[in-house]
């Protein structure tokens, strides 16, 4: 139904415009360059035919495909973020094709001698004979999230072009800066009007996600009391030793690297320090809110035990919520997941559903009053130069929109 080349090319044409987003930048977009992107997007969606093409002082895209059925059907909306990860480079982005892919290692960059391997990256095999795109070995690629807007814009043309396929308000939502945990603040839901939403954010085929981390960044300082060495003795607090009980009085198996699933964990992603003061960065996850609340509390005993122990004031922690589970909001709408789901089935895709161990904007936009599940936009190895994305997952998720669109204005439930 959707042409290979037409998917590859529309693809092609996002992932070589740069819009890597900035955490250091306090404006919206974070980075002028995402308006190149933007712009184009704006005008590519009028070209298209959709409604209401808007883009925002902030760079926020918004458009709608009008209904087709005279019944009331719910208003339901595709949203995606155009910008990609500071992790790695997103500038000069040479896209490789690999037709009918014949289940051996990738050579990304002879030179380099950077090689994609399913050794390494085994779901490589799952797409033993589909055409994959990669990078050149010296970029990412950006398919997160340009699949996602190249499923979104594919899909809402392919509706134009096919009246005969049923649907009620579609709502196309493009978002800068997700990267960098901005892509929902400046989301105007009310604007948006959809009664749910989906982002096309996922990974792999299947992907179907309503359940995210509760979210805790905590800073955790230590003051110490510098002393010329020579003349120390019961006077110099060296602060790396305070910060160095702190961290292995925290349960070493609950990090990272030692959990999985449903498992939360404590995160130490950053240290400095000289013995006059150690600042700890800590990120708190799990899915569970009691487990959540404890764990930050976990972390608060442990600074009034230490500080009790030195008989005065050394640590101060200050702990600060990030986002939190979306399935509380999703649980009471379930229908929204169970459509997508449905969605996929009938187009015989096996639905993968699992919890995130991480965020996405649709967490944040759940809680900002619009249920917002995600879907695979099909891409693998995000932030870095081994990602790639079958162009097949892209046409699938493609026909998950269009089928998600139809489904909702069949089964008319509000
Ligand atoms: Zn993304």
């Amino acid at each position: 139904m959707i042409s290979k080349a037409h998917i590859i090319k529309r693809f092609i044409s996002y992932v070589t415009i740069d819009t890597e987003s900035d955490p250091n930048s306090q404006t919206t977009p974070s980075t002028e360059k995402q308006w190149d992107l933007a712009n184009k997007l704006a005008e590519e969606l009028k070209a298209i035919g959709m409604q209401d093409v808007n883009i925002d002082e902030n760079a926020y895209i918004m458009a709608t495909l009008p209904s087709n059925v005279d019944h009331d059907v719910p208003t339901i909306g595709f949203i995606s973020h155009f910008d990609t990860s500071p992790d790695f480079t997103g500038a000069n982005v040479n896209p490789q094709i690999i037709e009918t892919y014949d289940g051996k290692d990738i050579i990304l960059n002879e030179a380099e001698n950077i090689v994609l391997s399913p050794d390494y990256f085994e779901d490589l095999l799952q797409y033993k004979g589909q055409t994959l795109i990669t990078t050149d070995g010296t970029t990412l690629l950006g398919a997160d999230d340009k699949a996602g807007i190249c499923e979104i814009v594919s899909a809402m043309e392919y509706l134009i072009q096919h009246p005969e396929i049923k649907h009620g308000t579609i709502k196309v939502g493009f978002t800068p800066d997700e990267e960098i945990g901005r892509g929902a603040h400046k989301f105007d839901v009310e604007k948006f009007g959809a009664d749910w939403a989906y982002t096309m954010d996922g990974s792999q085929i299947g992907e179907l996600e309503y359940e995210n981390f509760n979210a805790a960044g905590a800073v955790v300082k230590i003051k110490g009391k510098i002393v010329h060495p020579g003349y120390a003795k019961d006077k110099m607090i060296n602060s790396m030793y305070i910060a160095t009980e702190f961290i292995n009085s925290l349960p070493r198996l609950e990090t990272p690297e030692h959990t999985e699933g449903y498992q939360g964990f404590f995160h130490l992603h950053n240290i400095e320090g000289d013995v006059e003061e150690t600042t700890l960065h800590y990120i708190i996850r799990d899915h569970d809110m009691e487990h959540f609340e404890a764990r930050k509390e976990v972390m608060v005993k442990l600074t009034t035990e230490l500080n009790t122990q030195y008989g005065r004031e050394v640590i101060f922690t200050e702990i600060k919520d990030q986002y939190f589970n979306m399935r509380e909001k999703v649980e009471p709408v379930m229908h929204i997941v169970d459509i997508a789901e449905e969605a996929m089935k009938q187009l015989d895709i096996e639905p993968l559903i699992k919890a995130i161990r991480g965020g996405t904007d649709g967490s944040q936009l759940s809680y900002m009053g619009l249920p917002c599940p995600n879907i695979f936009a099909g891409g693998h190895n995000f932030h870095g130069r081994f990602e790639y994305v079958p162009v097949e997952s892209m046409i699938k998720a493609t026909e998950v929109i269009c089928k998600i669109a139809e489904l909702v204005a069949l089964k008319p439930i509000k």
